[in-house]
């Protein structure tokens, strides 16, 4: 018999999958599954059409045999069956429009990247197998062919006999080697592990036979016994409506696909009729995995096909903003096949990733609305994330994002949303903030201190990214933002301030020398109405605050960024006095020491080191011992 070669383009792809490029050799099963699926449909779909045909949905079936001995794997099914012509140009060459994708170099990983995703075909077989036959007999036929492949080479296809209608595909398995045991695939808990893991859903039972020992109740003795097992659930919980699934279904399905056994804080599921149609089900988790905030993590949703899994983490489907987000979309609009253009694919995922974006954002505003303490959880968890969406973005994703934050507020003594906050404002203009390491820290800054006499809500900042997304962010509903640190933060009267800026004027020559010992660590040195019982604080001017440097110089590679620093003294407190007589006496030394530890004391209430800790305890022991 003469064998025929394959087209071109076919040629290509079995090659690669001959030399199994690919490694991840077991899709061939998921393939094969998913044609019998197809097939089973067509046949469906005809006696649904063709009052003649009789067709019980019932006994449709994909039937899967493990031969050990002969080291061979057959998928069976009673579809539509193939012709020997069907055979000849369905086996003998890939669809059309999927060549495009194969006129690029095959040997890029980037390209076999997309196959994998999307589908491979029937010639995946050859990744296990090294030699296949396709016995098919077709509905409109009673004739039967055997179409028989052993690779590269070519195939032959011969008159052979079938009873019924179907297909009927061997796999002979490739020689063991020492990377691969393709022995394990005749193994029948690999089988079931495939079929659970690509082609749980697809809605025709997917049978095997199964060799399980039993207890014979009279003799006792253990006797092997057949039986043949379902292998796929067939119905997606995502296709089920919400209320037809329990919590305890969804918290169960939730563990098992996604290794998470803490319940989600939230199931959402969406099914959606239009551009594009698709079926989704998506978990907002309790709590972050253990590598969520390092590159480790990765974030995608499943991806399915007509019950049939694409891709474990379909990245696309969501923002890095929401990259906590788990779940599954199936879309018929995907297409298993590599006989799509890529191209057309991408517009469904970004079409679906978008309405996800705009579903997602909706439910984590709900639960904020009307299930705060869930939200809180959620927040505590996932924050971070958002708040570095902010950031990241340079405040594209400010709109979206922005009345998902919460803050701690003074007054509130809770967290709260920046809507929250301006509600409660009035005509006020400016939203105050403070940074610290923690609530408490921040509570006891005399600069703090200041602004709460004054009746002020300040926003207590304590994670070290929220300095910097309201700096991206600029403003928010037209109020702009302020830390209570910086030098222009200045609630005195204008008689204060005139009051204020003579004394400070008169005080000039003694700043001036003291400024002298403190050199660039300082940028000026003043008087301070804003202080009650500290006698000094640090406050900044300009862009960096006092917590963004510590973030900033914490950074690898870092730049050494300085803040602007202006130490204030209190005006009021006998210190400011004592530095004033001191001058007055010319007691120069004196003023040196005491500038050092007021500077140093200013730096440890804000939280900043001491550079030199042995002179400081030097200096106020010496004092102390006067
Ligand atoms: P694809 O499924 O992407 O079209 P395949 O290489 O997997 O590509 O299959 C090629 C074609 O062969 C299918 O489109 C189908 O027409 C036919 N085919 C494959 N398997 C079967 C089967 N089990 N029963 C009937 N037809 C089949």
């Amino acid at each position: 018999m003469k064998k025929k070669e394959f087209k071109a383009e076919s040629k290509k792809l079995l090659n690669m999958m001959i030399n199994s490029i690919y490694t991840n050799k077991e899709i061939f099963l998921r393939e094969l599954i998913s044609n019998s699926s197809d097939a089973l449909d067509k046949l469906y779909y005809l006696s649904s059409a063709n009052g003649e045909l009789k067709v019980l949905k019932d006994d449709l079936k994909i039937r899967l045999e493990l031969d050990k001995e002969n080291r061979t794997i057959k998928v069976i099914d009673n579809g539509i069956g193939m012709t020997k012509e069907e055979l000849e140009n369905n086996l003998g060459t890939i669809a059309k429009s999927g060549t495009e994708l194969f006129k690029e170099e095959n040997s890029d990983s980037k390209n076999l990247e997309i196959i994998g995703q999307f589908g491979v075909g029937f010639y995946s077989s050859f990744m296990i197998a090294k030699k296949v036959e396709v016995l098919s007999r077709s509905i409109n036929s009673d004739d039967a062919y055997l179409w028989v492949s052993d690779g590269i080479d070519g195939y032959t296809i011969e008159e052979s006999s079938k009873d019924s209608n179907g297909t009927e595909i061997t796999l002979y398995l490739k020689d063991n080697t020492d990377d691969v045991n393709y022995d394990d695939y005749l193994e029948s808990y690999t089988i079931e592990r495939i079929v659970k893991k690509y082609s749980d859903y697809i809605k025709y039972p997917i049978e095997m036979d199964i060799e399980t020992e039993r207890e014979d109740e009279k003799t006792k003795k253990k006797e092997s016994h057949i039986e043949t097992e379902k292998l796929n659930s067939m119905i997606p919980i995502w296709k089920k409506k919400k209320s037809d699934v329990t919590d305890e279904e969804y918290n169960n399905f939730y563990a098992d696909k996604f290794y998470d056994y803490e319940h989600p804080l939230k199931v959402v599921s969406s099914s959606v009729e239009g551009l594009t149609s698709y079926n989704a089900l998506l978990f907002i988790p309790s709590h972050a995995p253990y590598n969520y905030y390092t590159k480790e993590y990765e974030k995608g949703l499943m991806l399915y096909s007509r019950g049939v899994m694409i891709m474990d983490k379909c990245a696309d489907l969501l923002p890095d903003y929401f990259s906590f987000v788990k779940g599954i979309v199936d879309s018929e609009d995907i297409s298993l096949n590599i006989s799509r253009e890529t191209m057309q694919e991408d517009k469904q995922i970004k079409l679906i990733a978008k309405n996800l974006e705009t579903k997602i954002k909706r439910e984590l505003e709900g639960m904020l609305k009307d299930e705060r303490e869930n939200y809180e959880k959620f927040y505590e968890a996932f924050g971070e994330q958002l708040k570095y969406g902010i950031y990241s973005s340079f405040g594209m994703n400010k709109e979206l994002l922005q009345d998902l934050l919460l803050f701690y507020s003074s007054s509130e003594e809770k967290l709260v949303t920046l809507d929250e906050y301006v509600s409660r404002m009035g005509d006020e203009k400016t939203i105050y903030y403070a940074s610290g390491e923690t609530i408490d820290k921040i509570k006891l800054l005399p600069s703090v201190e200041d602004a709460l006499s004054r009746g002020k809500e300040v926003l207590f900042f304590t994670n070290y990214l929220d300095e910097f997304v309201i700096k991206t962010m600029g403003g928010y509903k037209e109020k702009n933002f302020m830390n209570v640190q910086d030098s222009n933060f200045d609630l005195s009267s204008d008689d204060e301030k005139k009051e204020l800026k003579k004394k400070n004027a008169s005080a000039k020559d003694l700043f001036n020398s003291m400024k002298e010992i403190l050199g660039d660590n300082v940028k000026e040195i003043r008087f301070t109405n804003r202080l009650k019982n500290h006698p000094v604080c640090l406050i900044t001017e300009g862009e960096v605050s006092l917590e963004m440097e510590k973030v900033l110089n914490a950074m690898p590679n870092n730049e050494n960024v300085k803040a602007n620093k202006i130490l204030e003294i209190n005006e009021n407190h006998p210190i400011s006095k004592k530095l004033e007589e001191l001058y007055e006496n010319k007691e120069i030394e004196e003023i040196k020491k005491y500038t050092k530890i007021l500077y140093n004391q200013a730096r440890l209430i804000e939280g900043l080191t001491i550079e030199n800790p042995t002179e400081i305890t030097n200096l106020i022991c010496d004092m102390m011992s006067k």
